[in-house]
């Protein structure tokens, strides 16, 4: 969804208040796709600061599909944005590549909520996500979810000592 910036930067201290629907279903990262489960309006103030220059404010909730990185069971993650940016409009500004790379979110005098929006949730992307702490993951060998049952593959409470033959083993197999 776009905001037209034009009114806005026609009064010094103007500001628009908009609630805005967000159209992407998918947030498509670089490192993978995952489906938005619900989300909410945002709430987007723009307020006329000097010259060309806005100050953007949004504030709003999602929930995304994020595979557990142990398990890999879809958890719904919730995430709260309340960011606010300071833009400048000023064309000659758009040339070095840090006021590029700010401002994607800005085409002309149009602000792309939804680019904003993506760039925040790429800025909040937690580092890790489990299903919960306690979470067993997945058998290294068969692929068996360990939240939901046993499978047969190698006994993990294995006698330390049965172990250390067992590296001796190994160790002899590699020569
Ligand atoms: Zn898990
Ligand atoms: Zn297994």
């Amino acid at each position: 969804m776009l905001i037209n910036l034009s009114d806005v930067l026609s009064e010094q201290h103007k500001t628009i208040e908009k609630d805005v629907a967000v159209d992407m279903t998918v947030f498509e990262a670089p490192f993978g796709r995952y489906e938005i489960v619900s989300k909410n309006l945002v709430h987007i103030v723009v307020e006329h600061v000097k010259d060309s220059e806005l100050m953007i404010r949004g504030l709003t909730d999602l929930v995304i599909a994020v595979p557990c990185d142990r398990c890999l069971e879809e958890v719904d993650k919730a995430f709260h944005f309340d960011f606010a940016k300071n833009v400048d409009l000023n064309p000659e500004l758009v040339d070095t590549q840090k006021e590029f790379d700010e401002k994607n979110y800005i085409d002309g005098y149009n602000l792309d909520v939804d680019k904003l929006l993506y760039n925040e949730i790429l800025i909040g992307w937690p580092m890790k996500v489990l299903c919960s702490e306690n979470c067993k993951g997945i058998c290294s060998i068969c692929g068996q979810n360990l939240n939901k049952g046993t499978c047969d593959c190698e006994d993990t409470g294995l006698d330390p000592r049965m172990s250390v033959i067992q590296d001796v083993f190994k160790n002899f197999k590699e020569v």
